[in-house]
This record gives structure tokens, C-alpha cells and sequence, in this order.
């Protein structure tokens, strides 16, 4: 039920960022104070019922978020898990030693960096972010998780493009609230 009341509030814009994109927006969703809670509930209902059965310790250390919305859901559900919260962004923006991952964009490669030693060796991490598309930030996010001997233990989004197949194919299960065509 959830589910449904979620999906009914997405809203799409054609033509954004350019021509011939279809932009899912998830804006409206945090606009309202009881769509925002049913979105958050029913992430941190599905980490402490499924993915953290297995975590070793029955625990998620970390809750990894993409920039840039996946840290307006990131902080949110680590509060509620009492994990850390650890952001990925774009190259040049994090201060201090950082690790980095490259990963293609429509037009060339981007470059994503997360703080060194912001995760240690054989902690549990959930990476988050808004949408998966063809699945190379979170792949990129992944392979920064596993540079500093993290365990990613699942990747979640509020939505999936399934055209892409792209939650398939990363270093753990995908999990998606809403899937699109
Ligand atoms: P991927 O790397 O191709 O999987 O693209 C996913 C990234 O692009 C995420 O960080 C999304 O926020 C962003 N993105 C791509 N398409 C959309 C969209 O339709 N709505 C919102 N974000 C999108």
C-alpha cells in the first residue's frame, strides 16, 4: 500500500535536463511531512527486517549517500539505524585525503571521492541514492566502499529504470521501492 501511495506522487518532466529526457522527479515526495515518513519508514522497515540478517554483527555501520539526493535520504535513515552517515561526491569537493573511482556519464568520465578512512576494514554499508539508471554511480560508490574494505551490503533507490538492468549487475543485491520502465 505504501508502495502505491509513494509511486502516486511521483511526478515527471519531459524535455529535462535536455531534450528528449523523460526527468523522474522525487521532490514532491519530501514535500509532504507523511509521504517523507512513509518514504523513510519503509527503507529503514526493509534494512532492519531483511538486509540486516546479513551483516555479521546484525548491524549497518555506514549508509553511504550519492550526491547530491541521496543525501537527503542517507542522513535520515542512518539517525534512525544509529549508522554513520558517509557522503560520495564529486571530485574537488570533499576536503582532506580522499579516495576516488571514475565512472561514465552520458559524455565522458566523472570522477567520484569519498574521505579516506571514512569507512574501516569489515564494516557494513548500505549505499543510497535517489534513481539507479545504467548503474555507473553506484558502481562507482561501491568500488569506494570496497577501497576501504568495506562490505556493501545492499544498494538501495527509490526507484529503478529497468531498462538499464543496472541493479543487477552491481557487487550486491539492488533494492528498489518503485520500478520503471
Ligand atoms: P546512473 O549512474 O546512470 O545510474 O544514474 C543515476 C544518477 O543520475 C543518480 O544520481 C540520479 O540522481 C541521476 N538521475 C538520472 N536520471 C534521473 C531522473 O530521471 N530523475 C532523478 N535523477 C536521475
Amino acid at each position: 500500500m505504501d508502495v502505491e501511495y509513494i509511486k502516486d506522487q511521483l511526478t515527471f518532466h519531459r524535455d529535462f535536463p535536455k531534450k528528449g529526457i523523460v526527468f523522474l522527479d522525487i521532490f514532491p515526495l519530501l514535500r509532504d511531512p507523511i509521504t517523507f515518513e512513509t518514504l523513510i519508514t519503509h527503507f529503514v522497515h526493509h534494512v532492519t527486517s531483511y538486509t540486516i540478517t546479513k551483516s555479521p554483527t546484525r548491524k549497518i555501520d555506514v549508509i553511504v549517500g550519492l550526491d547530491a539526493r541521496g543525501f537527503l535520504l542517507g542522513p535520515i535513515i542512518a539517525l534512525r539505524l544509529g549508522a554513520a552517515f558517509v557522503p560520495v561526491r564529486k571530485q574537488g569537493k570533499l576536503p582532506g585525503p580522499c579516495v576516488g573511482a571514475s565512472y561514465e556519464k552520458e559524455y565522458g568520465v566523472d570522477i567520484f571521492e569519498m574521505q579516506e578512512n571514512a569507512i574501516q576494514p569489515g564494516q557494513s554499508v548500505i549505499v543510497i541514492d535517489d534513481l539507479i539508471a545504467t548503474g555507473g554511480s553506484a558502481r562507482a560508490a561501491g568500488e569506494l566502499v570496497a577501497k576501504q574494505g568495506g562490505k556493501t551490503l545492499e544498494y538501495l533507490f527509490i526507484i529503478e529504470l529497468m531498462f538499464f538492468r543496472a541493479g543487477t549487475k552491481l557487487d550486491a543485491p539492488a533494492y528498489s521501492i518503485v520500478q520503471s520502465d
